[in-house]
């Protein structure tokens, strides 16, 4: 289900645009709108949940659905050469939208401090 209110279930509704590199029943991957890196991806799920913490089964399945799916839709969009992921949860991860999304940062060497 999508929310009115939430700015990535508009973005899947194509009420905001995005820039869109992969998108199936499932879930899309669109293009960071401030990259943190050479290639800056967020993969979200058309089921709209805020966190971890409350998926349901059914979610839970997607996640995995899409995580299983993102290798390939990273080595295809600038990734060829290794990527990471990262879920923000609350407030201090600095999380600031609450549709659960997966950033896929990858296009150059990334730095781990
Ligand atoms: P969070 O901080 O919640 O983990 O990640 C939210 C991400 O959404 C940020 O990296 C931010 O740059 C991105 N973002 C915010 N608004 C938009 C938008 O309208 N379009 C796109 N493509 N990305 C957005
Ligand atoms: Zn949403």
């Amino acid at each position: 289900m999508l929310k009115d209110d939430c700015l990535f279930c508009k973005i899947i509704k194509g009420e905001i645009p995005s820039a869109k590199v992969y998108e199936d029943e499932k879930m899309l991957v669109f293009k960071d709108i401030e990259p943190k890196a050479a290639v800056h991806l967020l993969a979200v799920a058309k089921d709209h949940f805020k966190l971890l913490a409350d998926m349901n089964a059914g979610q839970a399945e997607t996640l995995k659905y899409m995580l299983e799916k993102i290798p390939q839709i990273a080595a295809q969009n600038g990734c060829e050469n290794g990527f990471r992921l990262v879920i923000n949860q609350g407030e201090d991860a600095g999380q600031t939208v609450f549709h659960l999304h997966i950033h896929i940062l990858g296009g150059q060497k990334l730095p781990w401090e």
